[in-house]
């Protein structure tokens, strides 16, 4: 579960995110709606402890990430400027990861055949399409098996099977009963994934509800 309590960021004189008060639940897809510039990324850096708030407050299952333990084990996250080291494989990217964070290395093998890259573990990210560069990412994102997800904007770019492939995959993490947490600026997509509705717009909230009364209602 991630909690958000009067959430604000401000950059100098530009507020980005103002107020946010909020949950999400575990066992949906819950999306995070608003245009360009409505304040989804840096609310979800501040739920990574990326950026530090103005005022107000994130929990993570009750803590602030850098109280988490093992902060991969409760959370991963694919945001939309991910550093993939250009000169490592994919399988070494993933090995640095699980190393540094006391993950089994079994939870590699496992991670890329779940994103179907295991056929190309050996070779460089840099020779990857855009699509196994997001792969990459999830993969890196569910090493820690975390019971919360989080994605920015993540069929950006993608062709129809890519898009087609992370919904399903947003739907099965749901289902699992891990908390699905995932950003769009566009209203037709989230109506093919999420289950639950948080819109924001100049970085206030416009709405918390479930994703049919959303419809009903608009
Ligand atoms: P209520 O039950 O208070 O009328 P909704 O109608 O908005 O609330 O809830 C519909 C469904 O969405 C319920 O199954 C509820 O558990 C779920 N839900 C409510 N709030 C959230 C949230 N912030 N994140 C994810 N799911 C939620
Ligand atoms: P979204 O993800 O919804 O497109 P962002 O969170 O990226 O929105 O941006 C929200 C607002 O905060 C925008 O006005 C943006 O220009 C501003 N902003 C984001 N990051 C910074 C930063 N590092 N410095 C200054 N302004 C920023």
């Amino acid at each position: 579960m991630i909690e958000l309590a009067g959430l604000t960021k401000r950059y100098g004189r530009t507020t980005a995110v103002q107020d946010l008060t909020f949950s999400v639940r575990p066992g949906v897809v819950t999306g995070f709606l608003g245009p360009n510039g409505s304040g989804k990324s840096t609310t979800m850096r501040m739920i990574l402890g990326l950026d530090h708030p103005s005022a107000g407050q994130v929990r993570i299952d009750g803590r602030r990430y850098h109280q988490l333990a093992d902060p991969l084990t409760h959370i991963g996250a694919l945001l939309e400027a991910k550093a993939v080291h250009p000169g490592r494989t994919a399988y070494h990217h993933l090995l640095c990861l699980a190393q540094s964070n006391d993950i089994p290395l079994r939870r590699i093998d496992d991670v890329l055949d779940l994103v179907g890259l295991a056929g190309v573990a050996k070779k460089r990210p840099k020779g990857f399409s855009l699509g196994m560069g997001q792969r990459l990412g999830i993969a890196s994102a569910l090493l820690g098996d975390p019971r919360i997800l989080m994605f920015d904007e993540p069929v950006n770019g993608l062709d129809p099977e890519g898009i087609q492939w992370i919904r399903n995959l947003m739907k099965r993490l749901a289902a699992e009963g891990r908390t699905v947490f995932v950003s769009s600026h566009l209203m037709s997509e989230m109506a093919l994934t999420a289950d639950h509705l948080i819109v924001i717009g100049q970085g206030r909230l416009l709405a918390d509800t479930s994703m049919a009364r959303f419809i009903e209602e608009n």
